[in-house]
């Protein structure tokens, strides 16, 4: 089982244990190692070819029984090939392909990876941080502020009309092709998650719902979401996208579903689960 680190080590490369499991980003591709992420024997050649962008050290992010993950930015560009046998792979393809451990290390990683780039000084003073050795935040030396890694709060909503056999899909602007997905949006300051189900499902598709229902979450590390996913009835109004977020659209069945997201979302999770209960009843 994962177990994150409490205290964000910093790792000398020159110390990484042997049975360290690298985490090494270039931008928005992950460094694998076949569908595994490399050690540092594996890793060597890279490294000695691209530095990393903290030139001393890796973050410690969290182990998984003896085993440690390690994890740096890499500079840019990347030689092509990489040396070594690696290779460079987006990290939505490997956080859809990799399971248990290792995704939850590399959501993490990510999160905190940006997280620290983004906190080099304090806010208040501009004075620039330290690394606590208490727990996982960065404080300022002469103001005393400290600061946590973030999370913003997303909700996800799986929308059902027609007794539960239809489900409101729609597609982004931003979707590859003709993929639809749920509904979702962060959690405003001073929300509660059941209000932001029913604000979002309003504001993007101008139609009301109730009796909201919790199913499942899941950290999502572009940039730092923690995605929380409900189910919701639909209770009136007329679905239209709002032309903005959304440009498309629809109530499906599970036997006439569009394009859907890649596995490893909370999405296709959600989907899927609907569909199996919909079989089974
Ligand atoms: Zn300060």
């Amino acid at each position: 089982m994962f177990q994150a680190d409490q205290i964000l080590v910093r790792i000398p490369a020159s110390r990484l244990p042997d049975n360290a499991r690298l985490i090494l980003f270039s931008g928005r591709s992950v460094i694998l190692d076949g569908s595994e992420l490399p050690g540092p024997g594996r890793a060597a050649a890279l490294l000695s070819a691209v530095p990393i962008r903290t030139p001393d050290h890796f973050r410690s992010i969290g182990f998984s029984g003896p085993q440690c993950f390690a994890a740096a930015e890499l500079e840019r560009p990347l030689p092509d090939p990489l040396p070594g046998g690696l290779t460079a792979v987006p990290l939505r393809a490997a956080l859809a392909q990799s399971a248990g451990d290792v995704k939850e290390a590399l959501c993490r990683a990510k999160k905190i990876l940006s997280w620290l780039d983004l906190h080099r000084f304090c806010g208040r003073c501009r004075t620039e941080l330290q690394d606590s050795d208490t727990d996982s935040a960065l404080f300022c030396p002469v103001c005393g502020a400290r600061y946590f890694p973030q999370l913003a709060p997303a909700v996800i909503v799986a929308v059902t009309r027609n007794e539960g056999r239809e489900i409101l899909l729609a597609h982004n602007r931003n979707f590859e092709g003709n993929v639809h997905s749920l509904i979702a949006g962060f959690v405003e300051a001073g929300e509660t998650v059941e209000q932001a189900v029913e604000r979002e499902v309003m504001e993007e598709t101008s139609i009301r719902v109730g009796n909201i229902r919790y199913l499942r979450s899941q950290p999502w590390p572009f940039p730092n979401s923690l995605m929380l996913a409900f189910r919701a009835e639909y209770l009136s109004g007329t679905a239209t996208p709002d032309g903005s977020e959304l440009d498309s659209l629809g109530w499906f069945r599970p036997d006439a579903l569009p394009p859907l997201p890649r596995q490893g979302s909370v999405a296709a999770a959600v989907i899927r689960d609907w569909c199996a209960s919909l079989r089974n009843s």
